[in-house]
């Protein structure tokens, strides 16, 4: 099969690359042509573990190719995956212009049968309006190009940054909207290959595979602002939200994952997606309360650690040097897209501290939004020399068991503010340090 995905971000080239994998003729298309230049001599646009020696491999045995030019490779493709950003518009809805405007290229340049798939977040509705994007192209180049059929289909993408790779793979699920049999059998076909293992593919509806998306991120959000929430009450009613977790998390119904409290959830994906399905609903006279409540409770939650700092300082802030642990919204990405990280820093700094921070990779991500404004250290143990106090805001495997004779030696004062939970409140207090942590009271 030879399929052509459009747009070479977290999930095109990973997705591109993962079909090539499994001996697919793959072309990855994006309008950067910087991206393409830096594809073209191995340079990856982002860091996602393993994919720079896939992408790599895949290239030398000649079945993964990177170009800007959509005319070629759309022109005998089977499938043509839409994987295009759909931020934030002003009012919180997906901004389609992106995949409309890839539509409108596919339109105008494909010249035999294929499937069309958005693959990118897009709201219900969204391949209807693909569909006619392409009809009009099509119209528009005249008669022997309006005969030319084609299908849509929608094909959500759950793979998680850091870990896309393996969610790619090796996927719990493989959803897919049709609204053909050929579609559904040219998509089998193309997905064969992962299936082999007895990961299950479903197939659905269109609008269905549309909204499975936004609901399965809204569930995700949800989980963590509840808990947050939780973690918050049990500080101040004395439980240990660590317990409350594992006790809960034992119950099957509930389970033990994605129920972590912290500093609110961030990411290119749950900010956005929950807007965007509270907006969806708006339009649609129809309010969603829940999800309202979980942004409400995310956005409380990026200032808890600052709070604290804050407390424990008696609010007087100005001059202080603190050093930032993690920049990327989580741990194996250097996505910085609505990472907690730049409201705690914005924080720390209008409040007049010095900070200087270490990311094992996100800081050349990081210094595009924060510019000079902090100092990067060259690793975790240099940014502590001469803090007042540590704020653990990514909970990278680097920063889980570190040396806290040589943390305590090069502080000024021995504070940490752990936003991740990672530590153990009873071993840092014996050894001297001021610890406070997320949903744990603690006696300082
Ligand atoms: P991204 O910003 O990393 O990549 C998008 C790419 O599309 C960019 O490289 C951009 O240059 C390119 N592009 C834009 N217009 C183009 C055009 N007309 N022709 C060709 N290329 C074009 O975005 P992403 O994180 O990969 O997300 C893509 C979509 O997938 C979004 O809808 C997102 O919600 C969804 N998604 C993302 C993730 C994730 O973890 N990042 C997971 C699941 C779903």
């Amino acid at each position: 099969m030879k399929i052509a995905v459009i747009g070479t971000g977290y999930v095109g080239l990973v997705t591109g690359t993962c079909f090539a994998e499994v001996g697919i003729d793959v072309t990855c298309i994006d309008i950067d042509q910087k991206k393409i230049d830096n594809l073209h001599q191995g340079i990856l646009p982002i860091y996602e573990p393993g994919l720079e020696e896939m992408v790599t491999r895949n290239v030398e045995k000649g079945r993964l190719h990177f170009s800007t030019d959509l005319t070629e490779a759309i022109k005998d493709c089977d499938v043509a995956f839409i994987a295009v950003g759909t931020p934030p518009g002003e009012d919180g809805s997906a901004d389609l212009k992106y995949v409309l405007a890839v539509a409108r290229g596919i339109g105008e340049h494909m010249s035999s049968y294929g499937v069309i798939v958005t693959k990118s977040t897009v709201p219900v509705g969204t391949a209807a309006k693909v569909r006619a994007e392409i009809e009009k192209a099509l119209a528009k180049r005249g008669t022997d190009a309006s005969a030319i059929e084609f299908d849509v289909a929608s094909n959500p993408e759950f793979l998680k940054e850091g870990a896309a790779i393996d969610d790619f793979l090796k996927p719990d699920r493989i959803v897919v909207g049709i609204a053909s049999d050929r579609a559904e059998e040219v998509m089998r076909r193309l997905y064969k290959p992962f299936l082999l293992n007895g990961h299950p593919i479903i197939f659905m509806d269109i609008p269905s595979a549309e909204m499975t998306k936004y609901a399965a991120n809204a569930m995700l959000a949800t989980k963590i602002s509840f808990m947050n929430d939780v973690a918050n009450l049990c500080e101040i009613m004395g439980a240990d939200v660590n317990m409350v977790r594992r006790g809960i998390g034992s119950d099957a119904r509930i389970g033990t994952k994605f129920i972590y409290p912290g500093i609110g959830y961030g990411g290119s994906c749950f900010p956005k997606d929950v807007k965007a399905l509270i907006k969806t609903a708006q339009e649609n006279g129809y309010d969603m309360q829940v999800l309202r409540a979980v942004e409400g409770v995310n956005e409380n939650q990026k200032s808890v650690l600052f709070n604290k700092l804050s407390q424990h300082f008696g609010g007087e802030l100005r001059g202080l040097k603190i050093a930032v642990w993690g920049l990327s919204f989580k741990p194996k990405t250097d996505d910085m897209r609505e990472a907690p990280s730049l409201v705690i820093i914005e924080k720390l700094l209008a409040a007049g501290c010095i900070v200087m921070a270490y990311d094992p990779v996100a800081m050349p991500e990081a210094r595009h939004s924060l510019g000079d404004t902090i100092t990067y250290a060259k690793d975790e143990f240099e940014a502590l020399i001469d803090a007042d106090a540590l704020l653990v805001v990514t909970e990278w495997p680097d920063f889980r068991a570190p040396n806290f004779e040589v943390v305590g030696r090069l502080m000024k004062q021995k504070n940490i503010f752990d936003g991740r939970n990672i530590y153990d409140a009873s071993e840092l207090k014996d050894i001297g340090f001021v610890y406070h942590c997320i949903g744990i009271k603690t006696d300082h």
